[in-house]
């Protein structure tokens, strides 16, 4: 197959193009027509609702689609169908139904955004950039998939699909996340939705591009609508593109979990008081083991009743789950609390806790 002019073509992308060429025609229009046929039923593409957009762009950074439609999304919007209602609830309430989704800043940043909506907005998302923009919580991808999806403007977004498919299409050199391959993958989205018919249809195809075909590993070349303009394909490097972003290190840590309960059954648990990340979650004490650290409980037995590994960005964790029971209570300060086994589920936890509660047959 011969791509000699296109690829000359293609690699003459720079950082500084911001207009639409007839490549980034053909590549839109082909793309959006894939769309078309190739779309997946999900749920928020019933009514392109701004409120139901932003819920799922906000539930699908950092986790998986299964797990988003797995049941997350829909509990989530029966639970709080409005901004209003959203807004109303205390964080408590949301960072529950978030539970098991992780990365539980998200849900608080949420909260706060819905209250920041009723209060500036009278409870309507803005549809522009700069006004989504202006809501807590709100960054430049989600402010562009918003007013793009909803609202069909012709605005840019880059998220990791996007990122991935636009390196490899304009064989984009630097790495992933680099300040040089952020600028170039911003300007080309740009260029590109600004050659489409429709920004909602062309930035999904995008997103849905990437999940579907133009894959991290193994992209399925064979079906894909763009290859004709793909530099990566032309040139033999679609393994290679994109450039992979310097490591970190990576540390491994041990940590034992308790699950105590008391004379009735009841689980203790420890509120996080401070921090933003983990604010408001409920824990399992974690420490060496006789007397929990911040809490003057003896413990009066402890038994290992298994153990599960756990990653957080850079940090493998092993935890070590010890079942143990306490009958002396000298003290119990503020931040702990016990929990009756049947109300486990209704107090928000994160996720290795609920992998804890499983290991031990009470979730
Ligand atoms: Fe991705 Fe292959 Fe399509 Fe290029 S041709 S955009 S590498 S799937």
């Amino acid at each position: 197959m011969s791509h000699g002019p296109a690829v000359k073509a293609m690699r003459a992308v720079t950082p500084r193009i911001t207009s639409h060429t007839a490549r980034d025609r053909r590549i839109a229009s082909r793309l959006e027509r894939w769309f078309a046929l190739h779309k997946r039923a999900l749920p928020w593409r019933a009514s392109y609702d701004p409120y139901h957009v932003w819920i799922s762009e906000v539930m699908l950074q950092q986790t998986r689609m299964e797990v988003v439609l797995s049941g997350y999304y829909g509990k989530f919007l029966q639970r709080f169908p409005t901004i209003d209602a959203l807004a109303a609830a205390s964080e408590d309430e949301v960072l529950a139904a978030w539970s098991g989704l992780g990365y539980y800043q998200r849900a608080a940043m949420l909260r706060s955004g819905a209250i920041d909506l009723r209060e500036r907005f009278g409870s309507r998302m803005p549809s522009s950039v700069d006004d989504l923009r202006s809501i807590t919580g709100i960054g430049r991808y989600t402010a562009g998939a918003i007013s793009s999806i909803a609202f069909d403007h012709k605005v840019p977004i880059v998220d990791g699909n996007v990122g991935r498919i636009i390196c490899r299409l304009d064989g984009v050199d630097s790495p992933l996340r680099s300040r040089e391959t952020t600028a170039v993958t911003w300007l080309r989205s740009e260029a590109l939705v600004s050659a489409s018919s429709s920004a909602r249809q062309f930035n999904q195809s995008m997103m849905e591009l990437g999940a579907l075909v133009c894959r991290p590993s193994n992209p399925d070349c064979d079906h894909c609508p763009v290859r004709r303009d793909c530099a990566a394909f032309a040139t033999g490097r679609t393994a290679e593109l994109p450039r992979k972003p310097p490591k970190s290190d990576v540390r491994h840590l041990r940590i034992r979990l308790f699950l105590v309960r008391d004379g009735r059954g009841r689980i203790l648990l420890q509120k996080e008081m401070e921090g933003r990340l983990m604010r408001s979650m409920y824990h399992l004490p974690h420490g060496d083991a006789g007397l929990l650290p911040g809490c003057a409980t003896d413990l009066d037995s402890e038994r290992v009743i298994g153990s599960f590994r756990h990653t957080v960005t850079n940090r493998r964790i092993t935890f070590e789950v010890c079942a143990a029971r306490t009958g002396s209570m000298r003290d119990t300060p503020g931040e702990f609390a016990w929990i009756a086994a049947r109300d486990l589920h209704s107090v928000p936890h994160p996720s290795y806790v609920k992998k804890a509660l499983r290991l031990a047959g009470l979730v």
